[in-house]
């Protein structure tokens, strides 16, 4: 030990101890005691109106921003520890809880440029007869640690708030109340969507019976969209805010009107700051931070901590907004797909036949299976709407359905629902069916009990459109825990509503071209019938006067007229053709089935043929002897119709093959000619009724497209098929095939 210092006094030792401490040391008198039976609200309020600091060391002074002790005794209670903070009056509370022997107590004070600084204070009080009259303690500076700390624990409140919270809307209040008070004393946190559309909105105030000012001083923005402070410069800007101090010559120049800056002066500001949310370079919304106590100004320190707590709001709200997102898209895919797997059978459905009536039936069975609870399909003529398909897996629910519409027709809304769809010739969607929207539909109550008790959840009905006119309508309903409609299950509805328009469109152009084919083989009919009769008489009548003239010597007259009754048997010979064409239609063409000798036959037509066209060659091949089975007049029709158009189609001098070839029991012929050919695509239509290739250069060729017709069907009734062997501009070979006649034949 140091001899020198044992000289020293003892209360000098103890002064100097206390100058040397780091701890601050003080001393805090009451101008009058304090009755400690009073409350602890009515002793906290004494302690503010005459506690100070009565003495302290250099190093308490030098925390609060002092350089000596001198400089701040004598300070008053309220100037060091403001009461407008709650946490310390709960600290002066807690000193009289605990009988004024207090340890490791925070609290929050003014240092001498009014910021905040925190201490942990070990105090104890002197208490004379039931009075305080003073208090001792000692206290440290624990500002960057409690600060440090408070922000820590507010960073991960707030980040666990954000991420536990699926509701955004949810977790943005409780942000808000996070942040007051320790980071505000009324905050505000707005959302904005893409287009910078505000979407939502939190606030809170410590004080709750403030929230309502603060709420008008947000309204007081919409009319001053310029100013240079708040959320709508931050969601502008993207830049960070901050006034230390709002004091009066702030607010001067301040560009806001002045019901705000009234409004701000009844809220007290005194400090604020404002920072964007900004995620993925996007500005997602903003927070602002305001202080009513003077004790809090807020610095470039705390910017910098709102800045990071703020990124990891905007960061985690943007997160759960993907998450969400692709959630959401998740779902609508899994909806699209079925919904695909649904389009792809109606198409199937709709095009399994041409009768819309049943397969509109099948469809809206189709339907409830994957689309809907209930399915309806409505046509309407023009006058009527006519239901034409209803379906529900219970037939029972169907009928008694069913019953009640028809019961109540009447009574039911006709500018809505069905009749508004076929009115307006547009969809609608009810995603929920509301009992409002049932209480619309009809106005008898029996039906309206009958429809809530069937349950519906939510709703569909696309018009059904031919050439953009409304014929129709698919109504598709969902009950109980069913489906919720979106807008793209009312896409694919349409989608398949425009599918059903077209097999409807079709079948009504199949119906309409099935009658008018009816009707031109009806007039063929009668036309022919009705031609042959005045032509026999006329062709009588030239027979007649070509003996007489033959009788008279007249023979240049004569011969005339056996020009005109040439060309009257050229005439007779189409008629005929038509004629037969309406008797295959009807199924009346004769057969007179009998063996007979093919080679004699073919030779009589050939030489019959080349007798009057010497321009073609005909050579026959192939010896086939025994006879065939058939009617040989039918087989020498076919033979003179496949010659003649071998003949028709050929180029003049041209060779033609008839050949004759046997198999096991049959036989085939051929006709083979080296003209214009024919395309393979129209090889298979030659053999319709009335089909003539359709190019220029075969409309030259006269004809009426029924031979080949009648000729197969002539082959079809001695049970072989005609077939065409041929290419464009390579000629081509007719084969047919016939029966030898054997005994076992018949
Ligand atoms: P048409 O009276 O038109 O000849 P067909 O029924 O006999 O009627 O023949 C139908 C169509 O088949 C003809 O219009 C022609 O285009 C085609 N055709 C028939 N035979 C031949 C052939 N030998 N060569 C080329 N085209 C032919």
């Amino acid at each position: 030990m140091n001899s020198h210092k044992q000289h020293i006094h003892p209360e000098e030792q103890y002064k100097a101890f206390i100058e040397q401490s780091s701890e601050g040391i003080w001393r805090f008198e009451l101008d009058k005691p304090l009755n400690i039976r009073r409350s602890p609200e009515a002793q906290i309020r004494h302690m503010y109106d005459y506690a100070y600091l009565a003495e302290c060391n250099d190093a308490m002074a030098r925390m609060y921003g002092y350089a000596r002790a001198g400089e701040i005794v004598g300070s008053r209670l309220k100037d060091l520890l403001p009461s407008g903070d709650t946490r310390n009056i709960e600290y002066l509370r807690a000193f009289i809880r605990s009988g004024y022997r207090l340890t490791n107590a925070t609290s929050y004070e003014l240092d001498k440029n009014k910021d905040i600084r925190i201490f942990q204070n070990n105090l104890i009080g002197i208490i004379d007869n039931g009075y305080l009259i003073r208090a001792w303690g000692t206290q440290r500076d624990v500002t960057q640690q409690q600060k440090l700390q408070e922000r820590m624990e507010l960073l991960e409140s707030v980040s666990s708030k954000l991420v536990v919270s699926l509701d955004r809307n949810i977790a943005i209040q409780d942000v808000a109340r996070l942040l007051v008070p320790y980071m505000a004393d009324y905050c505000r946190i707005v959302m904005v969507d893409a287009n910078g559309e505000v979407k939502e909105i939190a606030v809170n105030h410590h004080d709750p019976a403030k929230l309502p000012l603060v709420k008008k001083l947000y309204d007081s923005y919409k009319e001053m969209p310029e100013a240079e402070y708040g959320i709508p410069s931050l969601l502008r800007s993207g830049k960070s805010q901050i006034i230390s101090e709002v004091n009066e010559k702030v607010l001067a120049a301040y560009k806001s009107g002045r019901s705000m800056i009234r409004i701000i002066k009844k809220l007290g500001l005194t400090s604020y700051m404002g920072i964007p949310l900004i995620a993925r370079g996007r500005v997602i919304g903003a927070i602002t931070f305001s202080s009513v106590s003077n004790h809090r100004r807020y610095t470039r320190d705390d910017l910098k901590f709102a800045t990071e707590l703020s990124r990891r709001i905007a960061l985690t709200l943007d997160n759960n907004k993907l998450y969400s997102e692709v959630q959401d898209e998740l779902r609508e895919r899994k909806a699209y797909e079925g919904n695909l797997a649904f389009l792809a059978h109606v198409s199937k459905i709709l095009s399994m036949s041409l009768d819309y009536k049943a397969t509109l039936s099948n469809f809206a069975k189709l339907a409830v299976e994957t689309m809907a609870d209930w399915c309806a399909v409505d046509m309407f003529d023009g006058i009527k709407v006519e239901r034409l398909a209803f379906h529900h897996k219970d037939p029972a629910k169907v009928k008694l359905a069913h019953t009640m519409r028809n019961k109540f027709s009447s009574h039911i809304d006709t500018s809505a629902g069905v009749f508004g769809v076929l009115n307006k010739g547009k969809s609608v969607l009810y995603p929920v069916i509301t009992d409002e929207l049932i209480s619309k539909s009809t106005t008898s109550r029996e039906y309206r009990n009958f429809i809530r008790k069937l349950g519906l959840t939510s709703a569909m009905i696309v018009p059904i459109k031919i050439r953009n006119i409304p014929v129709g309508a698919i109504s598709f309903i969902s009950a109980g825990l069913g489906r919720i409609y979106t807008e793209s299950d009312l896409i694919t509805a349409e989608e398949v509503a425009s599918r059903a328009a077209l097999a409807i469109e079709h079948s009504m152009l199949y119906q309409e071209s099935k009658k008018a084919i009816k009707l031109r083989d009806d007039f063929i009919s009668m036309a022919s019938h009705e031609l042959r009769t005045p032509l026999t008489t006329i062709k009588m009548y030239t027979q007649v006067i070509q003996k007489q003239l033959l009788r008279k010597g007249e023979s240049e007259m004569r011969n005339s007229f056996s020009n005109v009754d040439m060309q009257l048997s050229k005439l007779n010979t189409l008629i005929n053709e038509l004629l037969n064409v309406t008797r295959v239609q009807m199924g009346k063409m004769e057969f007179r089935m009998e063996p007979f000798d093919l080679k004699e036959c073919l030779e009589k037509i050939i030489s019959e043929i080349q007798s009057v066209n010497t321009e073609n060659r005909i050579v026959l091949r192939g010896n086939v002897t025994g006879r065939v089975w058939g009617d040989k007049d039918r087989i020498c029709q076919v033979m003179v119709n496949l010659l003649l158009n071998a003949i028709k189609y050929s180029h003049k001098d041209g060779k033609i093959i008839v050949s004759v070839h046997r198999n096991k029991d049959t036989i085939s012929v051929s006709v083979r000619d080296f003209g214009i050919g024919i395309d393979a695509i129209h090889q298979k239509k030659i053999f319709e009724k009335f089909y003539r290739v359709n190019s220029d250069k075969e409309m030259t060729y006269p004809g009426l497209g029924i031979g080949l017709f009648i000729s197969s069907e002539i082959v079809k009734q001695h049970g072989g098929v005609i077939k065409v062997h041929s290419a464009k501009g390579k000629g081509a070979t007719f084969r047919f095939p016939l029966q030898l006649y054997s005994n076992q034949t018949v």
